[in-house]
């Protein structure tokens, strides 16, 4: 078995343990006799594992017993049209662009109602987070929509934007579960599970319970209702199993190393190698705003394509993956995620150095 270090940005690397876990539960799951792959999705069996998935999953985040947790496909580009299906009652919304994919939502949400764009840092190619401290939030406005985490451009939101009352709707797809968060100060949470947490295949919804609405346009397609899947326990038709399963998993995994505090311990630290090094390289450079720099998605260039190329290559000869930039920013991006290791993060900074050295 050769393992490699995987940067992806996803699907990403997961923690080594669950991938044994499952490994070792794959042909019979609990002496059930089959593979969870293979079970019926109104079984006790799996109701169990959804029902501790759920469980798991409030008590790392602290989730309030007033919103509920969903299960649901479609992925977090999904959630760009169920948002504004569900949440525009007024038909109007509030987005903050910075970056891809919060412009993605504020064009999707577009086809539903009306979308202020409140605030972009489109100017420096989504470089930083502008000031969002006294935004010309609209009366009529159903909510504000943040990226929290921009995995492409590789920046953070440091504080939350001042709502002035209206409810916030964040996508933490890339960094979910990267560290603790008070639920209570958002509407809406949701992310894709692919970046931060397990496979692909689903995104958790966390929303306010008085939000889910029932009185939506008769035509609204039924999956694509909330209160479809809050009120069937995010199983109105076949669930994708095997991710709810696998993300289990690496809930109990996070809360067996210490919970959200101690991965977030643990983010800083690994995120600081890479910072320290980029910082003091003459060769490479970040592309972000020092002070809004993800934990989670570190983008940097030299400045030369032809040269970025070829540090890409000698990372991926040397046993470092999926490190090459996305095309919009160039370059390479490590995604560091909850399961990369901190031996992965400095074992890369080491290769980095040496090249540095040796191509001065
Ligand atoms: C990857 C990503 C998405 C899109 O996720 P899909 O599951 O592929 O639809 C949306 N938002 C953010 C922040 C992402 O990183």
């Amino acid at each position: 078995m050769a393992r490699v270090y995987n940067f992806s940005a996803g699907p990403a690397t997961m923690p080594l343990p669950v991938l044994e876990e499952i490994q070792a539960e794959l042909l019979d799951y609990k002496g059930s006799g089959m593979s969870v792959m293979e079970m019926s999705h109104r079984s006790k069996v799996f109701q169990q594992i959804a029902d501790e998935a759920e469980a798991d999953l409030r008590e790392l985040m602290g989730i309030p017993d007033n919103y509920k947790v969903l299960f649901i496909q479609g992925g977090a580009t999904l959630q760009f049209s169920m948002i504004p299906m569900n949440l525009m009652k007024n038909g109007v919304a509030d987005y903050i662009v910075t970056g891809a994919w919060s412009k993605k939502a504020a064009t999707e949400a577009k086809k539903f109602g009306k979308v202020n764009i409140v605030a972009t840092s489109a100017d420096k190619n989504f470089s930083y987070i502008p000031d969002c401290s006294d935004l010309p939030i609209d009366d009529d406005a159903d909510y504000v929509y943040i990226c929290e985490n921009e995995t492409i451009h590789g920046t953070t939101f440091q504080k939350l934007p001042n709502t002035k009352g209206k409810i916030l709707v964040s996508d933490q797809s890339s960094m979910f579960l990267s560290k603790p968060c008070n639920v209570s100060d958002y509407g809406m949470i949701y992310g894709g599970v692919q970046k931060n947490i397990g496979p692909a295949g689903i995104v958790i919804a966390i929303i306010r319970e008085d939000l889910i609405r029932e009185d939506l346009p008769e035509n609204t397609p039924v999956y694509m209702r909330y209160d479809t899947h809050a009120n069937n326990g995010s199983m109105y038709n076949t669930p994708n199993c095997w991710a709810i399963y696998v993300c289990g998993k690496v809930f109990k995994y996070l809360k067996s190393i210490g919970g959200l505090s101690a991965m977030n311990e643990l983010n800083e630290k690994k995120a600081k190698i890479l910072y320290d090094f980029l910082d003091g390289s003459k060769m490479f450079n970040g592309t972000v705003e020092k002070e809004v720099r993800s934990l989670m998605n570190v983008p940097f260039v030299t400045g030369d394509a032809e040269k970025d190329a070829a540090v890409v290559a000698a990372t991926k000869a040397a046993g470092f993956d999926n490190l090459k930039g996305h095309k919009s920013v160039g370059g390479l991006r490590a995604s560091i995620y909850n399961a990369m290791p901190i031996e992965g993060v400095q074992a890369l900074v080491d290769f980095l150095k040496k090249y540095e050295e040796e191509n001065a």
